[in-house]
């Protein structure tokens, strides 16, 4: 059984960004029509002109304001599953709330015109974020679905503007998720469809999305351009984090929609731990070489360095049960698409 066959509807919010093009693609490739909502008529002309071959399969729809009472009241009729991908995500907020009103209020505001207009939804996934689970450990710590980053929620109770970009887009996250399943539970019984809570950790692969040039790219991907050109310090080089490639992120939003088993639970997606210079590593071991100038680092440097934040899959692998690509492919995906936008290193 399916929960959300082909060819069910599917609304993909803030359809315009990095993950939610690729998600819209996938969705589009597996059969399912596709509503897309942009904050502007004009972010929605790209995505019309790179699937122009599915025509009226891909419907564009405007909500200005998604922190509005009621904002998708009318683009959530007729749909049948609902993709919740638009939140802020930047290093550039000065004040918390820049990014945690739209990450809450958008997400209740979604789950809120589904419950009141969404009579043919079944389910509601959730692009969540690692950073909900996860928080700041100094050894080796296992992290599952039941951790909560309660960390980040007090340091930037304690500290406000203080606490810093990072800790500010934790929070917005891990508020968003637990408005969410709070919604859930308020209404438990009486609601006709379920959440999935997809809970990724740093995104990279080549982008699809509209962009003017390469100061353009979404955070994450900005971060593994900055790392290609040779922008991190030594000590940022030997940081270890965790990453999945966009592509699969995207596959686990199509499945999210299919897996009768993933209603109600949140799922950690994970290809595994890295240090930024695996990165310049995976870059230098392409033959030929594809730039000129790629920095080395120092691949010994990390040698000794413990893996702080290791993500439990189990679940999401036993669910979704997909492969993910592995760092080499999504590094050699990247340089080719940052050299394809005109970078020459
Ligand atoms: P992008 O910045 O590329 O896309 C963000 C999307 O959200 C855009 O459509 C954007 O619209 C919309 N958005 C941002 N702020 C607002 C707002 N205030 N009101 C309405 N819409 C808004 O980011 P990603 O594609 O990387 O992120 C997509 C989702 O994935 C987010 O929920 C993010 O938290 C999550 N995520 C991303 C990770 C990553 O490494 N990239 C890691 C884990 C989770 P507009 O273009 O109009 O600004």
């Amino acid at each position: 059984m399916v929960a959300v066959p082909t060819p069910s509807k599917v609304l993909v919010t803030g359809a315009n960004g990095f993950v939610a093009v690729w998600i819209v693609r996938k969705l589009l490739e597996a059969g399912y029509p596709v509503r897309g909502t942009v904050r502007a008529a004009n972010k929605g002309a790209h995505l019309k002109k790179i699937f122009s071959e599915y025509g009226d399969k891909l419907e564009i729809f405007v909500v200005e304001d998604i922190t509005k009472t009621g904002a998708f009241d009318e683009a959530v009729k007729g749909v049948d599953l609902v993709e919740h991908t638009a939140s802020p995500f930047h290093f550039a907020a000065q004040n918390p709330d820049e990014l945690i009103v739209p990450a809450v209020k958008g997400t209740l505001s979604v789950l809120e015109s589904v419950k009141n207009h969404g009579s043919s939804v079944k389910r509601v996934v959730l692009t969540g974020s690692s950073v909900s689970v996860l928080r700041a450990v100094d050894k080796p710590t296992v992290f599952t679905e039941a951790d909560w980053n309660e960390w980040s929620v007090n340091e930037v109770k304690t500290k406000g503007e203080g606490a810093g970009s990072y800790p500010m887009y934790q929070v917005s996250k891990t508020l968003a998720e637990k408005a969410a399943w709070e919604f859930i539970e308020k209404d438990k019984g009486a609601l006709s469809w379920d959440l999935v809570v997809l809970n990724p950790p740093w995104i990279f692969g080549p982008p699809i999305h509209e962009l003017k040039n390469l100061d353009d790219l979404n955070s994450s991907q900005a971060e593994v351009l900055r790392t290609i050109a040779g922008g991190k310090s030594p000590e940022e080089l030997v940081v270890s984090s965790n990453w999945i490639d966009v592509r699969d992120v995207a596959t686990a939003h199509v499945l999210a929609a299919q897996k009768p088993e993933a209603g109600g639970e949140r799922l950690i997606l994970n290809e595994g731990n890295f240090y930024w210079q695996d990165l310049l590593d995976a870059a230098n071991a392409i033959s030929p070489p594809p730039l000129p100038n790629l920095p080395k680092g120092d691949p010994s440097a990390t040698a000794g360095v413990m893996h702080e934040l290791i993500f439990i899959t189990e679940k999401s692998t036993r669910i979704l049960g997909f492969k993910y690509t592995h760092l080499r492919d999504t590094v050699k995906d990247s340089i080719a698409d940052f050299i394809a936008r005109g970078y020459r290193g």
